[in-house]
């Protein structure tokens, strides 16, 4: 077996009781794999019978529900009380693992942290260099190459403008193009920019975006600013939401002003770091140009709806510190990232909404 890890995978460590959000906070549920339920299910030790009155079952999978956003085995000094009880060893796989994950490529395990963790979230989006992807043997103890993602080296090459690397990467997809392949796209992108005046179509996407974005947030401490500004700017009432994309596309034009004459290098690195983690996680999702359209289309929305929640934060307070764009970046990821049911019924939204074009991705990135 082949595996792959990003080269940040081994650095990460978890800061616990330093840690701005805790993972044992602001989910609906925690998923509990077959094995723990089986291990949960066979020990005869005493507070398994509490463990086994918590756990649901709903079409044969096994899950803990959070009751007001807390994990009902994370007592009030914020410890866990499976690990008090009977030890790490009784966790489940995700909370075992957690911020660690992996998936099953067609060529191999690819290991992934998720910027749901807001450490992993600062480790990721305030990196100088490219990350490589270490490809390990059978035994898991030597590295014997690196992988080069072809759309990885483009959104790390900084001598092309941050929306023509984006723009190329989505015109080709990554399993079939090599770099230049890349090249040629991106001279005729670069000679063929007439997107000026579209600018609200991707407003228009975000906020469709942002809508379904704001049903899944698990309301908490952290994300109070963003729980704040979005029932402001997206005028969410009683009577539903009345038609914000005049208001955001002009939020939006001016933030953008702001971030090209005061923060342009910061904002790049961080989107493009961005783009980078999600162009890696959801490489195994990708068999076809179709599907590697629908991550591209998802991954700009994003991108315009974070920028998007990071100018109401800016506009309301005047200016906004990195801690609190990263929080931005963190919370959408914890509330959307896990979840494939929703994630999945979004994209079917967009695709049965016949957005998800090339034409459409384009004019997002460089509108
Ligand atoms: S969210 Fe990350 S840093 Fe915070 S407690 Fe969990 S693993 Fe540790």
């Amino acid at each position: 077996m082949i595996y792959h890890l990003p080269d940040y995978y081994e650095k990460f460590n978890c800061i616990a009781g330093k840690c701005p959000d805790s993972c044992c906070r602001g989910w609906r549920t925690i998923a509990v794999d077959e094995k723990s339920y089986e291990k949960y299910n066979d020990s005869s030790h005493e507070f398994a019978s509490h463990i086994r009155q918590q756990i649901k079952t709903i079409d044969n999978r096994h899950f803990f529900k959070l009751e007001e956003g807390r994990c009902p085995f994370l007592n009030e000094e914020n410890l866990c009380d499976i690990i008090i009880e009977m030890g790490e060893n009784m966790l489940c796989t995700t909370c075992a693992t957690y911020p660690r994950f992996v998936y099953q490529g067609s060529d191999g395990v690819y290991a992934c942290l998720t910027m749901s963790c807001p450490v992993v979230a600062d480790m990721i989006l305030t990196r100088e260099e490219p990350f490589e992807i270490l490809v390990f043997d059978d035994e898991k103890n030597e590295i014997y190459d690196t992988m080069e993602l072809p759309a990885l080296q483009i959104m790390f090459d900084k001598s092309i403008p941050f929306k023509i690397r984006l723009a190329t990467i989505a015109i080709l997809s990554s399993d079939n193009a090599d770099y230049a392949e890349y090249e040629a796209a991106m001279e005729t992108i670069t000679e063929h920019q007439n997107f000026i005046g579209l600018d609200d179509i991707r407003i228009e996407f975000a906020l469709e975006y942002l809508i379904i974005f704001e049903r899944m947030l698990k309301k908490s401490e952290r994300n109070t600013k963003i729980v704040k500004v979005m029932l402001k700017y997206l005028k969410m009432d009683s009577d539903g939401i009345t038609d914000p994309v005049e208001s955001l596309l002009t939020l939006y034009r001016i933030y953008e002003k702001y971030v090209q004459s005061e923060a342009y290098e910061e904002n790049e690195k961080e989107f493009t770091n961005y783009i980078a983690y999600r162009l890696y996680r959801s490489h195994h999702l990708i068999n076809d140009k179709d599907d590697f359209n629908e991550e591209m289309f998802m991954t700009v929305v994003s991108m315009v709806a974070i920028k998007l929640i990071q100018a109401m934060i800016w506009n309301e307070e005047g200016s906004i510190s990195s801690e609190d764009r990263h929080m931005v970046f963190q919370c959408h990821s914890k509330a959307l990232e896990h979840s494939e049911k929703m994630y999945g019924k979004m994209k079917d939204k967009f695709r049965d909404s016949g957005y998800i074009k090339i034409i459409n991705i384009l004019v997002s990135i460089l509108a």
